[in-house]
């Protein structure tokens, strides 16, 4: 329509976990990402929650001389069946972290002092793949500290 609002439901701290796999031993044989969307109830059921919420949002009374008609999910459907709903419409925000998390426990890649990559000799990790968990806010930010810790770190050693 030529004029409508949005209410949109954000899961920001996802419980579902994806996975990156090698596909192959060579340096240009493509990774498999599967982000592991939804793959947790929890996560569902918080994003079904949002999108009643927001539904309750658009019925106030408040908003009634704008005289809003619901188009999705549609009044014909029902709170019992968000979960299809969401399930086909979800998108990512595109927060892909952590596949290369720092930390000191065994699932840890980098080091969290240095950004050295565990037994390897010569190589540190500084990039959004080092945030052992997915942040609330935005991660263009983090990513650019990480950087500028990175820089600091190696002008440490070389001086
Ligand atoms: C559509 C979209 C919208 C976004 N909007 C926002 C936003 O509004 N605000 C926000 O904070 N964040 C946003 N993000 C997230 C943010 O962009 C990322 O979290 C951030 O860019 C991650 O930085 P990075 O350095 O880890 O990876 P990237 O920025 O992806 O950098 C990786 C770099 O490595 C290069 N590269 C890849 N393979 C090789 C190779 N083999 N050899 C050499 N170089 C290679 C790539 O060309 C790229 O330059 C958005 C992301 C997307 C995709």
């Amino acid at each position: 329509p030529a004029n409508a609002f949005t209410l949109m439901g954000g899961l920001v701290r996802p419980a579902s976990r994806g996975e990156l796999t090698l596909t192959g031993p060579e340096d240009d044989d493509p990774i498999a990402l599967d982000l592991g969307v939804l793959s947790v109830q929890s996560d569902m059921d918080a994003l079904v929650a949002s999108v009643k919420e927001s539904r309750e949002v658009g019925r106030q009374e408040a908003l009634a001389e704008w005289g809003p008609v619901e188009i999705y999910p549609g009044a014909d459907v029902s709170d019992d069946d968000l979960e299809d709903y969401v399930r086909s419409s979800v998108v990512t925000y595109h927060h892909q972290v952590g596949t290369c998390k720092m930390g000191t426990d065994a699932l840890a890649v980098v080091s969290p002092h240095t950004l050295r990559v565990y037994g390897l000799q010569g190589l540190r990790v500084a990039d959004a793949s080092i945030m052992p968990l997915v942040p609330s806010g935005n991660t263009n930010a983090p990513t650019i500290m990480i950087a500028e810790r990175a820089a600091k770190f190696i002008l440490d050693d070389v001086n």
